[in-house]
């Protein structure tokens, strides 16, 4: 048995103002073959766990090509073009295979589809035919078409959030995948309801979803199905065909068919309970007056996480904080190249005075004047702490770490992984002897700065990643959306589908 890789990876945020070029995947993951297999082999990534998986089971790797961006604008024609181009060609010189298994984001657009997910699946359908195993792996976030059902065989998503199942969910989809090749048959069932969620809202280690998501592992554990996913559609997607979807897999079809419907009926019923208080500033000063030592407030700043396609590029928490309570101590980090390249141009030691912030979106960040001193320069590569994506190493781009009175910021080129306490630790600013500690994420950070934060608050800035998705620029996404709209009964949630 033989099994083909691929990966074309991007959370796309329609709101988000720069649209994603090649450029920007190549600085990512951009890699075919051999380099592409030792690049993910051993990783907490999907294609990690996919290896593993046929590895185990005795099946034949082979590598192709994988694509991968950051959350980011939508992605320019050239991207799908690259991996189409590549596909076809690796698909004539790879010889005969039985199953080709992809890893995905799930929520990717591009200038010329709303579903750049659905399209790889239809051209992998298109290549290698109905007998081939085609199975994907995707992000909680994924937005899951019609069209990415009818042409997978195997869906599997991360059951967590913040998300650190990375490398399972790439696992679950080839053990699953591979039990097909065997020749065992399996069911998958599939259906949505209309529902996006500000993704700061909820988690998957607390609250209402956790109950959700404990109620479909239950029915995993007592034998009933074999797998499920539970997506909640990344919430900045604008797309004509959209939802938050649930899927199973089993033995028995009726099963699976009853455990969406019970998933899609659970996760409607919780719809008002996924959202999180936003805190004010006040709010942010009167805790990091009364933190316990060593254990700094962090402040999530998701409206504006680079992790949710935003540009990262407002200062809006450090300088109101610098203002209010000039005595308070701020790990504060923001994307700013234009203030690297000056920083680099002055060189370590040196006082100037800067503008900072609104670098890239200057629509929605507001630009700040500012006497900074440069206290570090960096190339910015760090190696991620994780738990999640642990030892890969990620790039900010060239970074500078600048002192503007009691706040120590990382100013970055493009940063990335913004939930992860190494964009700060790397450049310098250890977060446990601050104050406050600002995070450009929206949950991904919950999990690293839970083991240190004395407390966890979040302020929404209106950036790209708002969480008043009601105001949020939608065009083509339907209108008969929740929180758009509601009712206790959407006609979605009686349309179960299953192969
Ligand atoms: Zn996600």
């Amino acid at each position: 048995m033989r099994v083909l890789l691929m990966e074309i990876n991007q959370e796309t945020n329609t709101f988000c103002a720069t649209p994603a070029v090649l450029e920007d995947y190549k600085r990512t993951f951009f890699a075919e073959g051999e380099e592409f297999y030792n690049r993910v082999h051993g990783k907490q990534l999907c294609l990690g766990g996919m290896i593993d998986a046929l590895e185990e089971d005795g099946i034949e790797v082979i590598p192709g090509f994988g694509i991968r961006a950051t959350a980011g604008g939508v992605s320019a024609s050239e991207v799908y073009k690259e991996f189409e181009t590549r596909f076809r060609r690796i698909a004539t010189e790879c010889g005969t295979i039985d199953g080709c298994y992809l890893s995905f984001h799930g929520a990717h657009q591009s200038v010329d589809s709303d579903d750049v997910c659905g399209d790889a699946l239809v051209l992998a359908r298109e290549l290698f035919g109905n007998e081939v195993v085609i199975a994907c792996s995707c992000d909680l976030h994924g937005n899951i078409t019609k069209k990415m059902f009818d042409n997978a065989d195997i869906i599997t998503a991360y059951q967590t959030y913040p998300h650190v199942d990375h490398y399972n969910t790439g696992y679950r989809a080839a053990k699953l995948a591979n039990r097909l090749l065997a020749g065992e048959k399996l069911y998958m069932a599939y259906g949505r309801v209309p529902m996006i969620q500000p993704a700061n809202g909820y988690s998957t280690s607390e609250g209402k979803l956790l109950d959700v998501m404990q109620a479909l592992f239950a029915k995993v554990e007592n034998g009933t199905i074999e797998d499920f996913s539970a997506f909640q559609m990344q919430p900045w997607l604008d797309v004509i065909e959209g939802g938050s979807a649930v899927i199973a897999i089993g033995k028995n079809e009726n099963a699976a068919k009853e455990i969406v419907r019970e998933g899609l009926r659970k996760m409607w019923a919780i719809r008002h309970d996924m959202v999180r208080p936003n805190n004010t500033i006040d709010e942010v000063i009167a805790a990091a007056r009364t933190h316990a030592e060593g254990k700094p407030v962090a402040v999530s700043d998701f409206s504006d996480s680079p992790n949710a396609g935003a540009a990262g590029d407002n200062f809006d928490i450090v300088a109101e904080i610098m203002e209010k309570a000039p005595d308070v101590k701020i790990a504060g980090i923001v994307n700013d190249p234009d203030l690297v390249k000056e920083c680099f141009r002055r060189g370590v030691g040196t006082t100037f005075e800067a503008t900072i912030g609104g670098s890239k979106s200057p629509e929605m960040s507001k630009s700040y004047s500012v006497t900074l001193t440069v206290c570090s320069l960096h190339e910015g590569s760090f190696t991620i702490e994780g738990p999640a994506m642990r030892g890969v190493v990620d790039s900010a781009g060239p970074t500078a770490t600048v002192k503007i009175g009691n706040a120590d910021v990382v100013v970055t080129s493009g940063m990335s992984t913004t939930g992860d306490p190494q964009l700060l630790r790397h450049f310098g600013v250890e977060p446990t002897l601050y104050d406050v500690a600002i995070v450009k994420a929206c949950t991904s950070f919950r999990v690293p700065y839970g083991k240190f934060a004395d407390v966890m608050l979040s302020v929404d800035t209106l950036c790209a990643s708002s969480a008043r998705l009601a105001e949020m620029p939608f065009k083509r996404l339907s209108r008969e959306f929740y929180p758009f709209t509601d009712c206790e009964h959407p006609k979605q949630l009686d349309e179960i589908y299953c192969k």
